[in-house]
C-alpha cells in the first residue's frame, strides 16, 4: 500500500471508466506523479451498470475518431495489461420503420464514407439473417456497421486503472475530495478526509457527482442526473454471443445479447430527472427503483421488434442514474473559471463508448496545453454561468435523453426551459410570427412567417415549410433592405495602455489600425489553426471592441484571457448583454438610414470598415460599415435601452423602401452565397486560414500567436482547401451540411454548411477538400464533383470563389 500522498501533479477526481482513462493516459504521456482519488470504490459510480455497447459513427468527424480511438485501445488493453475488457466485435444493425429514417440512413451511409467507418445499407430481410429474433415485416430499411462491439464496462475500467498504476498512477479509493484548493485563480490541489494534496492540475470526472464538484470549485459543469433504465432477460432460444447489436431508434430501443438472454433499453422521449435535490450520501454501486411505468414505452416497442420477448423470464430490471447535459454532448476541457482545472463529464450515456478516446484527448489537452483536434462540440466553453441553473437543467434533462434517438432533423430546436435569454426586440419580433431558435440561450429569429399559426418548423429532408419566408427575407435584402435582431453576438471590450499590444499579439490580422476602423481577423493557436475568428473595432487608443459568435462567449473570453501578456495593462469586459445589434443590410440600406440621421454616409465620409457613433433618432448609436451577407449594410450597436424605440424608427422609416424583418435562414442562405466562413463549421482548429482561404487577413509581417506555423504552412499547398459548391439543377434535393463530397468520384470530403441560395438559385455549400498536396487551380477544379445528398449523387460546381460576389458599386 503506497503511503497518501501530500503533493502530485495531477490529482483526478472520481474512479469510473473516464477518470482512469484520463489517469491511464497521463501516465502513458510520461506524467508519473498521477493520482486518481475515488470516493467509493473504482466503477461505482454510473460505470459498473452501463450496457458496455460501443458504437462508432458519431455526428462529428472527431468524435466518430475518439471512439474509433476507444475501440482499439480497448481490443489491446488486456495484451498490455492483463485484465481482459470483454471486447467483442459483433457488429450492430439498425432498423427504420419510416421513409424519414431511411433517408437518414442513405444519409449516415454516405457519411461514413467521409469518415472511414465501415457502414452497409441493408434490406430488411438481410437484416433478419443477421437477427433472427427479430420482426421484420414492418421494416423499411436497415443499416449494418460491422465494426460496432461491446464491452464490459466494469473490466474496461480496471484494465485502464491497471494501465495506469503500471505506469506509476496511484489510485486511492475510498477517499472523497471535499474542497478544491485555490489561490489567485489558480487551482492548486484537494482536500480530502485523510488529508490535502497539492497539485499543478486538478481533474474533475466525478460523472454524475461532477456538477457538485464544480461547485466547490466555483466552476460550471452543466449537467443533471436522470434515470436510464434496461431489462436483462433469461435465456432465449436463438439468442446467442454472436448476435449484433440491435438498434431500433423509431421504438427508442437498443438490444445486446447477454448471457444467452436479451438486455434490452433505450432512450424515452420523455426521460426521468433524478436526485433534485443532490444525489444521496453514499450512493455506491447504487440502483433506483424499478419504474415500470417509465419503461412501458420501450417495452412496447421491444414487443413489437422481439416477439420473443413475449415469454422471456425478466431476471433484472436495471435502474441506475447517467449524467446529462444542456445539449446532449459531454463536457470536456480547462475550466474558464479557474485555471489548472479540467472536467471531463456529462457522457450522455455513451461515456463507455467515448472513455478511451475521451481520456486521451483530455491527457493530450493537458499536457500540450491546448487539444490536438477540434472539440469543440464538447468543448465546457460552449457553455456560460447561466447553464448551472438547477431548474434549466431539470428541465432539460427531460428532453435531452430521447435525443439519442430521436431523428436528427435539419434545424432541429430544443423546446425545454426556453425562452431564456431574450433581445429588447423579442416581442415585437415575436408579434410578427417570428419563429425563435435557440442559441447559447439567446431567442434568435430564424424567420417570419405571415401568421402566429405559421411560425413552426414542420421537420423533414425536404424543403421546409418555411422556405417561401425565408426566400422572400434574402430577396428583399439582396434588392432592397432588411433588418436583422443580431443582439446575441457576444462582445468584449480590451481596454488598456497595452491593448493594442496585446491584441496585436492575438490576432492573425493587423488590428493597429486608426481609430474608428474594424477589422476583421482570425485567433490562432501555436499549430496556425482557427480558436475563432471576429471583428476587432477601435473605438479609442487604447479601447477596442470585439464582436464574436453568439456560441463563442465564453470560449473567446477565456482564449484572450489566457493568452494576455503577463503583467500588462489590459482588461477583458463582457459586454454582450449591453448592446443589442440591429444589422440594416440591402443597396436601400443608406436611403433608409439617411432618413434617421444627420451622419453622413457616402462612401468617402463613411467608407466599408469604418465604424461611428451616429445619432438615430434621440439615440446615440454606434454603426459599424460591415455586414455578414454581402451587400452594403451598417450594424447598429445600440444601448439596450434604446433598442425597442431604434428598431421602430427603422421598420417605419424603412416602410417606403420595402424593409422587412430578415432571420437566421435566410442570413445563412446569405452568407453562403457570398462564401463567408462560419465559426464552428469552416472555422474551427482543425483549420488554417490558408486552408480556410483567409490569407488576406492574415499579416506574416508582425508577430502573432500562430505565425510560425503559418510560416511553414505558407510555401506548401494545404492538404485540404475549402470550396464553395453550387448546384443549380432545378431537381436538386436539398443539402443540410454532413453530405460527402466526391471528385472524379472518389470521397474527398464533406460539406460543412448548406442552404438554397435564392440569388443563384440553388444549392449553396461551403466544404472542404482533400488536396492529395496539389495546388487547387482551375485545372484541378474542373473535376467531375459531386455531393451524396441521401444516396442520390448531385453534380456541383466546385469554386474557391464566391457563388455571388457583387463588387463595385453594388457594394458602395
Ligand atoms: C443504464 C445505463 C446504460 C448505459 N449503457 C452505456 C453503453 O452501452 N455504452 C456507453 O458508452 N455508455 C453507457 N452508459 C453510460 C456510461 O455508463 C457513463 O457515461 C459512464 O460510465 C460515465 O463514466 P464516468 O467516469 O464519467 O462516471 P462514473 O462512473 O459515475 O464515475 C465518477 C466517479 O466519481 C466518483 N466521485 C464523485 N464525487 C467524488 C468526490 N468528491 N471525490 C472522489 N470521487 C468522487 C464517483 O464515486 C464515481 O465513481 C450507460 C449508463 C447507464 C446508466
Amino acid at each position: 500500500m503506497s503511503s497518501f500522498p501530500t503533493s502530485a501533479r495531477a490529482v483526478i477526481i472520481g474512479g469510473g471508466v473516464i477518470g482512469c482513462s484520463v489517469a491511464y493516459h497521463l501516465a502513458k504521456l510520461g506524467w508519473r506523479d498521477v493520482v486518481l482519488l475515488e470516493q467509493g470504490r473504482l466503477t461505482c459510480g454510473t460505470t459498473w451498470h452501463a450496457a458496455g455497447l460501443v458504437g462508432q459513427l458519431r455526428a462529428h468527424h472527431n468524435m466518430t475518431r475518439i471512439v474509433q480511438y476507444s475501440a482499439a485501445l480497448y481490443q489491446a488493453l488486456e495484451a498490455e495489461t492483463g485484465q481482459a475488457t470483454g471486447w467483442k466485435q459483433c457488429g450492430s444493425v439498425l432498423v427504420a420503420r419510416t421513409p424519414e429514417r431511411v433517408t437518414l440512413f442513405k444519409r449516415i451511409h454516405a457519411a461514413a464514407r467521409a469518415q472511414g467507418v465501415a457502414c452497409e445499407i441493408i434490406s430488411p430481410q438481410e437484416a433478419g439473417e443477421r437477427y433472427p429474433v427479430m420482426r421484420t415485416d414492418d421494416l423499411l430499411g436497415a443499416l449494418w456497421l460491422p465494426d460496432d462491439a461491446k464491452v464490459n464496462p466494469a473490466d474496461v475500467t480496471q484494465a485502464l486503472a491497471k494501465g495506469a498504476r503500471m505506469n506509476g498512477a496511484r489510485i486511492f479509493e475510498q477517499t472523497r475530495v471535499t474542497a478544491i484548493h485555490q489561490k489567485n485563480g489558480v487551482a492548486t490541489g484537494v482536500a480530502t478526509p485523510r488529508g490535502d494534496i497539492a497539485a499543478e492540475v486538478v481533474i474533475n470526472c466525478a460523472g454524475q457527482w461532477a456538477k457538485a464538484v464544480g461547485r466547490l470549485a466555483g466552476v460550471t459543469v452543466p449537467l443533471h442526473s436522470a434515470e436510464h433504465m434496461y431489462i436483462v432477460t433469461g435465456r432465449i432460444e436463438g439468442v446467442h454471443p454472436d448476435l449484433p447489436v440491435l438498434r431500433d431508434p423509431d421504438g427508442y430501443i437498443y438490444v445486446k445479447e447477454e448471457v444467452g438472454g436479451l438486455l434490452m433499453g433505450g432512450f424515452e422521449p420523455v426521460a426521468k430527472p433524478w436526485a433534485m435535490d443532490g444525489i444521496p450520501e453514499n450512493f455506491e454501486f447504487g440502483m433506483l427503483p424499478d419504474d415500470w411505468d417509465q419503461f412501458q414505452i420501450l417495452m412496447e416497442n421491444a414487443l413489437i421488434r422481439l416477439p420473443c420477448l413475449e415469454k422471456a423470464e425478466i431476471k433484472t430490471f436495471m435502474n441506475g442514474p447517467e449524467s446529462f447535459t444542456p445539449d446532449n454532448n459531454w463536457i470536456m476541457g480547462p475550466a474558464p473559471e479557474l485555471k489548472n482545472f479540467y472536467v471531463a463529464a456529462g457522457f450522455n450515456s455513451i461515456g463507455i463508448a467515448s472513455g478511451g478516446g475521451a481520456g486521451r484527448a483530455l491527457a493530450e489537452w493537458i499536457v500540450e496545453g491546448e487539444p490536438t483536434l477540434d472539440l469543440w462540440p464538447v468543448d465546457i466553453r460552449r457553455f456560460a454561468r447561466f447553464h448551472d441553473n438547477d431548474a434549466l437543467l431539470k428541465e432539460r434533462v427531460s428532453e435531452v435523453l430521447g435525443l439519442h434517438y430521436m431523428m436528427p432533423w435539419p434545424n432541429r430546436e430544443l423546446m425545454s426551459a426556453r425562452p431564456l435569454r431574450r433581445s429588447p426586440l423579442y416581442d415585437r419580433l415575436y408579434a410578427q410570427h417570428a419563429l425563435f431558435g435557440s442559441k447559447m440561450g439567446w431567442e434568435r429569429p430564424n424567420f417570419f412567417a405571415s401568421s402566429a399559426a405559421d411560425a413552426r418548423i414542420d421537420y423533414s429532408w425536404e424543403r421546409q415549410n418555411w422556405f417561401p419566408y425565408a426566400a422572400v427575407e434574402h430577396k428583399a435584402t439582396r434588392e432592397a433592405v432588411t433588418v436583422a435582431d443580431l443582439t446575441s453576438f457576444a462582445k468584449f471590450l480590451v481596454q488598456g495602455r497595452d491593448a493594442e499590444a496585446a491584441l496585436q499579439h492575438l490576432c492573425a490580422n493587423d488590428v493597429a489600425v486608426p481609430v474608428g476602423t474594424t477589422i476583421y481577423t482570425g485567433l490562432l493557436n501555436a499549430r496556425g489553426t482557427y480558436e475563432s475568428d471576429l471583428t476587432v473595432a477601435r473605438l479609442g487608443a487604447d479601447r477596442f471592441m470585439l464582436v464574436t459568435g453568439t456560441g463563442q462567449a465564453t470560449r473567446d473570453a477565456d482564449w484572450i484571457r489566457r493568452n494576455l501578456p503577463e503583467g500588462k495593462n489590459v482588461t477583458l469586459t463582457d459586454i454582450t448583454s449591453a448592446y443589442a445589434v440591429l444589422a440594416v443590410n440591402g443597396p436601400r440600406a443608406r436611403d433608409l438610414l439617411s432618413r434617421l440621421t444627420k451622419a453622413p454616409l457616402d462612401n468617402a465620409a463613411f467608407p466599408f470598415g469604418a465604424i461611428r457613433e451616429i445619432g438615430i433618432g434621440y439615440a446615440t448609436v454606434l454603426a459599424s460599415r460591415r455586414t455578414y451577407v454581402g451587400e452594403l449594410g451598417w450594424e447598429l450597436y445600440v444601448p439596450t435601452e434604446y433598442a425597442a424605440g431604434v428598431y421602430d424608427l427603422l421598420m417605419e422609416a424603412g416602410a417606403a423602401f420595402g424593409a422587412r424583418n430578415l432571420g437566421y435562414y435566410a442570413v445563412e442562405s446569405l452568407r453562403l452565397e457570398k462564401g463567408y466562413r462560419a465559426w464552428g463549421r469552416e472555422l474551427t482548429p482543425d483549420y488554417n486560414p490558408y486552408e480556410a482561404g483567409l490569407s488576406f487577413a492574415v499579416k506574416l509581417d508582425k508577430p502573432f500567436l500562430g505565425r510560425d506555423a503559418l510560416l511553414a504552412a505558407k510555401n506548401n499547398p494545404p492538404a485540404r482547401r475549402l470550396l464553395s459548391f453550387v448546384a443549380t439543377s432545378p431537381d436538386t434535393p436539398i443539402a443540410h451540411g454532413g453530405e460527402l463530397v466526391l471528385r472524379d468520384g472518389e470521397p474527398v470530403g464533406d460539406i460543412a454548411s448548406a442552404a438554397y441560395g435564392h440569388t443563384v438559385g440553388g444549392v449553396v455549400a461551403l466544404g472542404y477538400a482533400k488536396t492529395g498536396g496539389v495546388r487547387v487551380d482551375d485545372a484541378w477544379l474542373s473535376a467531375r464533383f459531386e455531393i451524396d445528398i441521401a444516396g442520390e449523387r448531385v453534380p456541383v460546381r466546385a469554386s474557391l470563389k464566391a457563388p455571388y460576389d457583387p463588387k463595385g458599386e453594388k457594394l458602395k
